[in-house]
């Protein structure tokens, strides 16, 4: 069997690690013409870290990575609303590790050559058309200056192409654009006296402005740390689009983001000095998808952002492209006779779960973004709850085997 995989993303680049592990062979066309460091700060939880262990990649994360202790949540006023073990310390078998989304693929990207060999990768490759027929799918793929570069043989095609998915956008021509919920995302990463820890993680705030801080990396010195920060403001009812397209890459504004900065009075950190710090930070509008009636036709697929873009309140986006990709090539391995079947197979051991962890990200920022009498009511029924239930509300996403 030969696997095309579109995207050189996380869910891209570990489809291919986990299709090699099993013998399929697969190679990989990625739009950018180098693997860089792009994006910031991104948690992988141990579902997913789990995964990634398996791969044999623990140590390549763990030498680049933060191994979170704590999560905390303070209101804007910087009192305490709840603390929480996370990672080993929660007692799980592997760490949660805060890490540079650009580290992260990094890693993984290495991985990918030192197993599969450069001649699978094939960066600066846009897929830009495919057909499938009886004997397999043949695809296209151009440079960015529209120039065909390469036609593409195989017997499965994997769209882990992202949120603005060419295959998505293909197999779901009338789908419209990613919703916005009103909310936008600033975010950036700086060198930064260490806080707490070291390995804490501290989200603050309520309905007009949220505040995320937490280390992902070593500093330039023993006592500081590559510190990520988010500030999620809303700025629109969501009724209207975004005011520029969502775009990991795109810069953000002193102007948009300073006003919101004068809500915060926190502890351990001077919330306006740390983001003057910053230099260069990064804007995006929260956006996810609709989930759609199928993921799969014939012998395509959609795996990760692709399938399921999630809003980062939970903190899945890299692992559920992760949990996709294990599943993917295990049911690949399975029924490599019944392609379609074992499409099928992915798509219904997937879809309910992704939908759930979709829907819990969407409650989570209403829940978060409270204010006034409710946030309070939200306050006191979390401190009723207590620690071990507080913990034991996700064992349904942690707990998660492939
Ligand atoms: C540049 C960038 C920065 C990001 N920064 C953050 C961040 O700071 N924090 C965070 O939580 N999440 C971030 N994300 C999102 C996060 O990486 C994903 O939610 C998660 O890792 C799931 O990954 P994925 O592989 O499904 O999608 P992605 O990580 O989006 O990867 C998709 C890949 O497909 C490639 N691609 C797209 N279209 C085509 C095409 N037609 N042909 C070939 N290749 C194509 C893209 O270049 C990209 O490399 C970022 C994503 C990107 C692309």
């Amino acid at each position: 069997m030969k696997v095309i995989i579109v995207g050189g993303g996380v869910g891209g680049l570990v489809t291919a690690l986990m299709l090699h592990a099993r013998g399929i062979d697969c190679e990989i066309y990625e739009q950018a013409d180098g693997i860089r460091e792009l994006g910031v700060g991104i948690n992988t939880l141990p579902h997913a870290i789990k995964e990634l262990k398996e791969l044999g990649l623990l140590e390549r994360l763990d030498a680049v990575a933060i191994r979170t202790y704590e999560l905390f949540y303070l209101n804007r006023f910087g009192q305490e609303i709840w603390r929480e073990p996370r990672g080993l310390d929660a007692g799980y078998d592997v760490p949660q590790f805060s890490i540079h989304r650009g580290r992260l693929q990094g890693a993984i990207f290495q991985a990918v050559r030192a197993r599969l060999g450069e001649s699978r990768i094939h960066l600066g490759h846009r897929l830009g058309s495919f057909k499938q027929d009886d004997g397999g799918i043949t695809a296209y793929f151009f440079d960015r200056n529209g120039s065909h570069r390469a036609t593409a043989r195989g017997d499965v095609l994997i769209g882990a192409d992202g949120i603005h998915s060419y295959v998505r956008d293909t197999l779901f021509p009338n789908e419209g654009p990613a919703a916005w919920n009103g909310l936008m995302l600033w975010r950036g990463a700086v060198d930064w006296p260490q806080f707490l820890t070291g390995r804490s993680m501290m989200i603050a705030g309520g309905m007009e402005a949220k505040f995320v801080l937490y280390p992902i990396g070593a500093g330039s010195a023993p006592d500081r740390r590559l510190t990520n920060w988010a500030v999620v403001a809303r700025v629109s009812d969501g009724a209207a689009p975004p005011p520029r397209k969502e775009d990991w890459s795109h810069p953000g504004r002193w102007e948009d983001l300073g006003p919101h900065l004068k809500r915060f009075r926190l502890p351990y950190v001077d919330v306006s000095h740390l983001i003057e710090a910053t230099g260069e930070f990064w804007e995006y509008p929260m956006c996810d998808r609709d989930p759609l009636p199928r993921w799969s036709h014939g012998r395509v697929t959609l795996l990760g952002d692709a399938a399921h873009p999630t809003l980062p309140f939970l903190a899945q986006g890299a692992a559920l492209a992760i949990e996709d990709a294990a599943v993917l090539a295990e049911c690949l391995r399975h029924e490599p006779d019944d392609i379609a079947g074992a499409m099928r197979r992915y798509e219904g051991l997937r879809r309910r779960r992704v939908r759930r962890a979709q829907r819990e990200a969407q409650r989570n920022g209403q829940r978060y973004h409270l204010s006034g009498p409710r946030a309070l009511a939200r306050n006191i029924a979390l401190r009723a709850l207590g620690g071990e239930r507080l913990l034991r509300r996700y064992d349904w996403l942690y707990d998660w085997k492939p």
